[in-house]
């Protein structure tokens, strides 16, 4: 019998997208109209897009849609009332984490982006489901406490950013965990990273850079949050802490590579000098369809690699003193949890205030370097703790951003 012929068929799974409209959402719910036999959709979220939630609502005809108020709700139900579809519409958070937990649920794509979407995600995590994780600030925040979830409620989390959903398939699959740390042979990860607009760019050039420009990225196309991550490559560092828990291994056992082209999405080296690396267009469906229809593969509407037109491909190692901010990440990966979710929380805070226009890119670097080289933190030990902590992190964060606008 062959090694393939082993894989089950893909079984029907009924899905909820949280947050649906954004990038990853979309991406997801494309991949999912390719498959109409395969996935039902069972709830679809957003914040405030509800004109992008009422079309897919139209398409999808989820029997949920969830969003962030009660005039989102009233606006998106009014919609809803002009066209044949059934979708009832709830708001607020409890929605968020009814939806991702309800027992006719399979998978739950987690797709929030930053802290709001940690528990929603939780919610998905203990109620035991397939859960496929692009909301990388979730793991960075609680960590442990995330991992910890997983094991004693049996969900099977699939990493869908690209690098770690590279890794994932870099590694041999012990019935579709993560950990790497207890696979005998694994020397070393390698965390691939474009670089991001700024790449070449000068210093002082970097620091006036405006919000249009950070959110220009060359090679893939996101939401501004995590555009804006990847031009100061805090995006990098959050991985970097996102590797640490869902693989298991220790700091030192990762290594940011930038490497411009976006082809080659991470690598895994072994003790024996192999090194195996996962290649593909930069396009989020290929990620998305894997998690999806893991361990079976299924058409994603990405086209063929060109792997001639790609060359040649490039790799450097990343410039702390212009991008401090992976630096702060790495520093706060050994750290440890505190140290990680009060990162995550100054960065929000800070990224918010340069996308809205109150600071200069350079000055939402300086924020985010003095508050966690003087801020004082406690070490979460539950859920709840997680959430106090981020809260006073973003309170000193605004403090500090309020001081240099
Ligand atoms: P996005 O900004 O395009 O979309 C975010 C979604 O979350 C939207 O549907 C929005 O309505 C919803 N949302 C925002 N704030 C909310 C709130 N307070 N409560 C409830 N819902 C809320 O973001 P994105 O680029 O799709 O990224 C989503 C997540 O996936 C992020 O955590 C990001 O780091 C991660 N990710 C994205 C990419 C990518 O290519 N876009 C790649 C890897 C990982
Ligand atoms: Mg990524």
């Amino acid at each position: 019998m062959s090694h393939f012929s082993e894989i089950p068929a893909m079984e029907a799974q009924v899905l909820t997208v949280l947050g649906s409209t954004g990038s990853i959402g979309q991406s997801t719910l494309d991949v999912v109209a390719r498959h109409p036999d395969h996935f039902t959709v069972f709830a679809l979220t957003a914040n405030s897009s509800v004109d992008k939630l009422f079309e897919q609502c139209q398409q999808c005809q989820p029997r949920y849609a969830v969003v962030g108020n009660a005039d989102a709700a009233a606006q998106l139900h009014k919609l809803l009332s002009t066209v044949s579809c059934q979708t009832e519409v709830l708001y607020g958070l409890e929605s968020l984490q009814e939806v991702a937990s309800h027992q006719q649920v399979d998978t739950v794509m987690a797709a929030i982006v930053g802290a709001a979407g940690l528990l929603p995600t939780m919610a998905a995590v203990s109620a035991g489901k397939k859960v496929l994780l692009a909301n990388k600030e979730s793991l960075v925040m609680a960590g442990q406490l995330f991992m910890d979830a997983v094991s004693s409620s049996g969900a099977q989390l699939l990493p869908i950013d690209s690098e770690h959903n590279a890794i994932f398939q870099c590694l041999p699959h012990h019935q579709g965990r993560t950990s790497a740390s207890t696979i005998d042979g694994v020397r070393k990860i390698l965390l691939t990273c474009s670089g991001g607009p700024f790449r070449q760019w000068k210093n002082d050039d970097i620091r006036a850079a405006t919000p249009d420009q950070a959110c220009r990225h060359p090679n893939w196309s996101m939401g501004r949050k995590i555009s804006v991550d990847s031009a100061s490559l805090m995006n990098k560092g959050l991985e970097f802490i996102e590797a640490k828990w869902l693989f298991d291994v220790s700091p030192q056992t990762i290594e940011v590579v930038i490497h411009p082209q976006s082809i080659i999405h991470s690598m895994v080296e072994y003790t024996d000098g192999s090194v195996l690396a996962q290649l593909g267009n930069p396009d989020m469906r290929t990620p998305i369809a894997y998690g999806l229809a893991y361990p079976n593969r299924i058409e994603s509407g990405v086209s063929s690699l060109d792997i001639v037109a790609a060359a040649p491909l490039d790799f450097e190692s990343p410039d702390y003193a212009r991008f401090p901010a992976l630096k702060l990440a790495i520093d706060a990966a050994a750290a440890g949890i505190g140290a990680a979710t009060a990162l995550n929380a100054v960065n929000e805070v800070a990224v918010s205030a340069f996308l809205d226009g109150w600071i200069s890119f350079g000055k939402m670097i300086d924020t985010l370097d003095a508050v966690m080289n003087t801020a004082n933190w406690s070490v979460p030990f539950d859920i709840e703790s997680v959430i106090a902590l981020d809260s006073e992190m973003r309170r000193i964060a605004a403090q500090a951003v309020e001081a240099v606008c």
